[in-house]
């Protein structure tokens, strides 16, 4: 007779949520073996008793025919004395289980679904809300925890007979999938127009016809509103600019199929498999060609692009193509401009009412309010530039012992908290700016969600340095030991903790601003990190920004202020042409206040020289949208020169200072008709030929080889493919931002990183 063994066997990794017992139960039947499966605190747990063979194959089924969204991280096995019993049980999770239990990340319609949805004779033909086991809503639901429908917004709605008997059979792919639902049973959509309400397809099918006829429909999805109207219709693309009040600012495009989207843009492997990935973000794809869906992306050569991700988008677009409709819609945040999206008939009604032509909404509230994440390809990983959506609320693990809870506030712009528990941390979904007192709202609301579903409370709040900020005086406010952590450190850091670098490394923060330790605004800073210890080892030379936040918009002014610096007092005889679009008393004035000192903060920072530069070149006065010049300059680069402008560098006072006025110079002379190409491609050029430079100084200096790079300049993926791919020939092993923005929306995890290195023993 064969022989008979027993193992335990422990997974660890994204397994909860994600249809893994129910695939465990049907491997076990598969080979025969007997015993359960639970879920717990750290993962799931199995007991498996059968002949050894099987064990063996169970063991390696298990680690290479997983559920699609699941990821294991570890598998181990021991031995056990065997029991009785023939069958192979799902039991309950134990008491634990439950206080560490995780919130799964929203998973994109599956395959399987989608066959489902498109099947004439399947009971959830075009049904939105189908889904199973491996894909649909999950954090967006969720109100507390264990993950089970009565602690869902799925709560209100009783599952027929059909629906429950999928969820009761470990065999079905509808095991247990907590959102079950169809027509009979769950939720449904619904629109209302003048005074008329049509409901279920009805509703879709109104939409499709708005759609299609150039109209703007705000459409309820899966974290909020989206606001939609045909990519391809220049007036309707207009209008929703001129409703949004937003003349420039890229939109996010979604598509029913990869085929579609190869029609407008360029394509990579990589870049497939993120967009069609469960998590299904929106990519910042190359266009295939300047003019493609040209309202869309004005002035760039790239454009976010999303595939349809749920029922709902799917549905929607059959029902369009049946009306002989192929475009790709504009599927943008519903909101009003700088406002958090918004979530529910009520909140849409007022703040998307006027902006639209009809509200299509359903009954599966949304309980967690999440935007879509944004990203793109580059240096052989996928970046995130707005971490949510498919996201939130994953955890990245640290590189540091476990116990207590740290808070990091964030900055006040693409503003996130990150929650640390042991040696994860958590890093909220985007919330938006906090100068908006709805996100301030959604940012307290936020914090006490995620305190409550993680069940801890921090006793140590990392906070940024600058005294003004919303979120650092929100931090102030609450209980536990207060850190300030400068902006900038923060941003490397944030490198550091998700690559878990624990060695000392040389810090690069190119970034728009940040408070710095002596009261100016930094932005270009070169750190030696070791351990818990920083030091500022190069920085840009400093430069007036007059006007101070007003800089920021009216890019005019830190030109003027570059110029003179770089030309002296008779910088308008070569320069002053270039203003002629600003009032000549305002430029006076502005003038003045740079020479006085006057409103006119002295900064390092690199979005400014960015700006001047991209004014320089022609590129417009005003930016309408954050980061206009400099995406706009980015986009202009096709090969950048390999020696570029020459940044001139000396060192003051052990810290190396690199100064921009030959690059600014550089430019203005090399202005003129359709110079700005050249412009763009000798200042990226010379900007990296400098960086390398500045690294490698401080190297020599310290004996560092390993460098992070962060800062939102590094949403720059010429910058940041060439930076990386430079220093590494140089030889240093080089880290930037992957899973956290190098923008302000990663700040929070350098926060609480710094403050759990530093302060670690006080919690
Ligand atoms: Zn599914
Ligand atoms: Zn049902
Ligand atoms: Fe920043």
């Amino acid at each position: 007779m064969a022989r008979i063994i027993r193992k335990k066997i422990l997974i660890k990794g994204v397994v909860q949520g994600v249809g893994f017992r129910p695939h465990v139960y049907k491997l076990a039947l598969e080979n025969q073996l007997s015993g359960w499966v639970r879920n717990d605190a750290s993962g799931v747990t199995i007991e498996a008793q059968g002949r050894g063979s099987d064990l063996v194959l169970f063991i390696n089924d298990l680690a290479t025919r997983k559920p699609p969204a699941s990821r294991i991280d570890s598998i181990k096995t021991s031995v056990l004395p065997i029991l009785g019993g023939s069958d192979f049980a799902i039991v309950k999770s134990g008491g634990k289980a439950k206080a560490e239990a995780r919130i799964p990340a929203d998973l994109a319609l599956c395959a399987d679904c989608r066959r489902e949805l498109m099947d004439p004779s399947d009971r959830r033909y075009l049904y939105p809300f189908i889904n199973c086991t491996n894909c649909g809503p999950r954090f967006t639901i969720v109100k507390n925890i264990p993950y089970d429908r009565p602690l869902t917004t799925m709560k209100r709605f009783k599952m027929c007979p059909d629906c429950l008997a999928e969820y009761l059979d470990p065999l079905d792919r509808r095991f247990h999938a907590q959102p079950n639902a169809c027509p009979v049973c769950g939720p449904r959509v619904s629109a209302v127009l003048n005074g008329r309400r049509f409901d279920g397809n009805n509703a879709l099918e109104l939409a499709a016809q708005y759609l299609s006829e150039g109209k703007i429909v705000a459409l309820q999805s899966l974290g909020g509103f989206h606001l939609a109207c045909d990519a391809t219709n220049i007036a309707a693309v207009r209008r929703l600019r001129n409703l949004k009040d937003r003349p420039a600012k890229p939109f996010a495009i979604m598509f029913s199929a990869l085929a579609e989207i190869a029609k407008f843009c360029l394509l990579s492997s990589p870049e497939s498999s993120a967009l069609e990935s469960s998590a299904a973000p929106a990519v910042m794809l190359k266009k295939k060609y300047p003019a493609a869906l040209g309202m869309v992306a004005p002035g760039l050569d790239t454009m976010a692009v999303m595939l349809a991700y749920t029922p709902l988008h799917c549905a929607l677009f059959r029902l369009l193509r049946s009306e002989g409709f192929k475009s790709p819609l504009v599927m943008t945040s519903g909101n009003r401009r700088d406002e958090p999206i918004s979530k529910d008939r009520a909140e849409a009604e007022v703040n998307l009412g006027p902006l639209v032509d009809l509200i299509v909404f359903h009954d599966r509230e949304i309980h967690n309010r999440v935007d879509d994440s944004v990203g793109f390809f580059a240096a052989d990983a996928f970046r995130l530039v707005r971490r949510a959506r498919g996201w939130a609320p994953d955890s990245i693990r640290l590189l540091i012992p476990g116990g207590g809870s740290a808070l990091g506030c964030g900055a006040d712009l693409k503003s996130a908290f990150c929650l640390t528990r042991g040696k994860e941390a958590f890093l909220s979904q985007y919330i938006g700016d906090q100068t908006e007192y709805k996100n301030q709202v959604f940012y307290a609301e936020t914090l006490a969600k995620t305190r409550a579903l993680l069940k801890v409370s921090p006793a140590l709040i990392a906070h940024d340095l600058h005294p003004d900020y919303y979120c650092s005086n929100y931090a102030r406010s609450l209980k536990g030991v207060k850190v300030a952590v400068q902006h900038h450190v923060a941003h490397v850091l944030s490198v550091a903790a998700e690559h878990a670098v624990d060695v000392p490394f040389i810090g690069v923060a190119l970034d728009g601003t940040g408070y710095g330790t002596d009261g100016h605004i930094w932005g270009s800073e070169l750190f030696v990190i070791k351990g818990n210890t920083w030091r500022r080892s190069a920085r840009l030379k400093y430069f007036a920004l007059p006007g101070g936040d007003a800089a920021a918009r009216e890019i005019w002014r830190p030109a003027l202020s570059l110029l003179k610096a770089g030309l002296g007092e008779g910088w308008r005889r070569e320069a002053g042409a270039l203003f002629s679009g600003v009032e000549a008393g305002t430029l006076d004035t502005v003038e003045k206040l740079a020479d006085k000192g006057l409103n006119a903060p002295l900064t390092s920072s690199m979005g400014r020289l960015f700006d001047a530069i991209s004014f320089i070149a022609g590129l417009g006065t005003e930016a309408t949208y954050e980061g206009q010049g400099p995406m706009e300059l980015e986009s202009l680069c096709v090969n950048p020169a390999a020696r570029g402008y020459v940044f001139d560098m000396e060192k003051k006072d052990g810290v190396f200072i690199i100064d921009p006025a030959k690059a600014v110079i550089g430019a203005l002379r090399e202005r003129g008709p359709g110079r700005a190409r050249a412009i763009s491609e000798e200042f990226h050029g010379g900007l990296i030929v400098a960086l390398v430079k500045a690294v490698s100084a401080i190297s020599l200096e310290t004996g560092i080889t390993t460098v992070a790079l962060s800062g939102g300049v590094f949403q720059n993926r010429t910058l940041l493919t060439l930076g990386m791919e430079r220093l590494a020939r140089a030889g240093f092993k080089v880290f930037a931002n992957e899973k956290v923005p190098s923008n302000d929306g990663g700040i929070a995890l350098g926060q609480v990183y710094y403050a759990l290195k530093k302060f670690r023993h006080i919690i």
